[in-house]
């Protein structure tokens, strides 16, 4: 058995003067302990007891080339010699907007920012000045960060039982502290069904701004869109003049350089990336149709960021979008050989174990669940998971040496390789045989 004395220790530590003892709310929850890092490399993570995991947290998504790759090390450490931020223009800027430009289909423009968090917020301002409406649909179980004027609550399993249980005219507020005001805009649907998408649209179509939407559900479940919702949701929201908003922070540049946009052939108005374009290092963007954009060129809308556009962030996203695309891309194939290859061999072995279980994948994403269904296509049914043999599960998967993110969510990077996946399918059979044990 792994110990884990020295993270308790710092946790601890950490405690006397960090509030909440981690960096971000999530990370606190953790079985046994959260972990505190020595150093990371590749797929490698190794804690301060010593002990060493391959990860699939991957940093809750960015690490996309895996830790401290030494091709995008190279890079960023050369621009770092020059500069780290000027707050004045430069090169990067220009390049960065330019290769975002072409390999997002649907970004005539970019704006530049800092975290998913803050991408959303703009493309939210920046569909209700195009509109001049002030309404925003969002669905059950996506997430679009944590301002004040769109979060509902993490989709994480006890949160979430404010989320399901508001209805559609009055959402309550994700967190205590956030004003019982913050949410007065927002109408909260369940997602992958067409009807009440399209009844509400229709009666609201003169107060809606925006429809947010994940193209994919990834932070529930990684469920797929049934065929034709997203058409629908593009077709109905050019009809009545609503700013349809993809939010592709986790999807943009995973499920292919254009994001799931590019892979479906589908292209929203505005789309917000962050996570994967900074391979680590905070940068994210807003990207759409120039029309929209306008109100920046303008003046009339506002976007503001003392480190927007810094040589670090720029040169990070050319340096991960380099690495993403050449060889014509290859790598995208390699991670999806390897998510199939292991979303495969845990299915298989929910059958050798006896374990009723569910993997939703597409491309290097995939999201893993105990539950009695046959298939999971939408939120409610996500949320009939067995959350709680989860966790055990992950915190077996740990001791077994498999970093895995206790809400079931895994990532595959550019270098997770063949041998990487029979290891961790080697693991989670003998994972499966200590739950069956108790
Ligand atoms: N949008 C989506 C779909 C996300 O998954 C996240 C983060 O998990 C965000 C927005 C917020 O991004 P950030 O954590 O960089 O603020």
């Amino acid at each position: 058995m792994k110990t884990f004395e020295k993270s308790r220790a710092k946790l601890a530590e950490a405690k006397q003067v960090l509030a909440g003892g981690v960096a971000s709310t999530l990370r606190g929850s953790m079985k046994p302990t959260p972990l505190y890092v020595e150093s990371a490399s590749g797929v490698t993570v190794k804690d301060v007891d010593g002990n060493e995991y391959l990860d699939y947290q991957l940093a809750y998504g960015p690490l996309i080339l895996g830790h401290a790759h030494p091709g995008f090390n190279e890079k960023v450490s050369k621009a770092m010699a020059k500069g780290i931020t000027y707050g004045l223009q430069h090169d990067g800027e220009i390049e960065l907007a330019r290769r975002l430009t072409e390999v997002l289909p649907c970004a005539d423009k970019v704006v530049l920012s800092g975290s998913g968090t803050e991408a959303v917020m703009l493309a939210l301002r920046l569909s209700r000045a195009y509109t001049g409406k002030s309404k925003v649909v969002r669905f059950h179980g996506h997430y679009h960060g944590w301002s004040d004027s769109i979060f509902t609550s993490f989709p994480s399993p006890d949160m979430m039982q404010k989320a399901t249980s508001a209805a559609a005219d009055s959402v309550p507020p994700g967190t205590k502290g956030q004003s019982e005001l913050s949410l007065q805009d927002v109408i909260l649907l369940p997602w992958n069904e067409p009807e009440t998408l399209e009844a509400t649209l229709r009666a609201h179509a003169h107060e809606i701004a925006a429809v947010i939407s994940e193209p994919v559900m990834c932070n529930s479940g990684c469920i797929l869109p049934l065929p034709g919702y997203l058409e629908q949701i593009r077709e109905l929201t050019r009809e009545l003049n609503i700013v349809f908003i993809m939010d592709e922070v986790i999807t943009g540049f995973r499920l292919s350089p254009g994001g799931a946009h590019g892979r479906f052939g589908i292209n929203p108005d505005l789309v917000t990336v962050g996570k994967a374009l900074g391979g680590g290092i905070a940068v994210s963007a807003v990207g759409g149709r120039k029309e929209i954009f306008e109100l920046i060129d303008s003046e009339q809308v506002s976007h503001l960021g003392t480190l927007n556009g810094n040589g670090v962030a720029t040169s990070s996203a050319l340096a991960v979008l380099e690495l993403l695309t050449e060889n014509d891309g290859a790598v995208y194939g390699k991670m999806e050989d390897n998510a199939i290859k292991l979303a495969t061999g845990i299915r298989v072995l929910f059958e050798k174990h006896g374990h009723r279980g569910v993997v939703n994948q597409i491309g290097p994403v995939f999201h893993f669940m105990f539950i009695e269904e046959d298939e999971v296509t939408h939120f409610d049914t996500f949320q009939k998971r067995n959350s709680g043999k989860y966790a055990k599960f992950a915190e077996l998967m740990l001791d077994e040496g498999v970093l895995v993110r206790p809400n079931g969510l895994w990532y595959i990077s550019t270098v997770h390789e063949a041998d990487h996946i029979e290891k961790t399918l080697q693991a989670i059979d003998r994972v499966f045989v200590r739950l069956t044990e108790g």
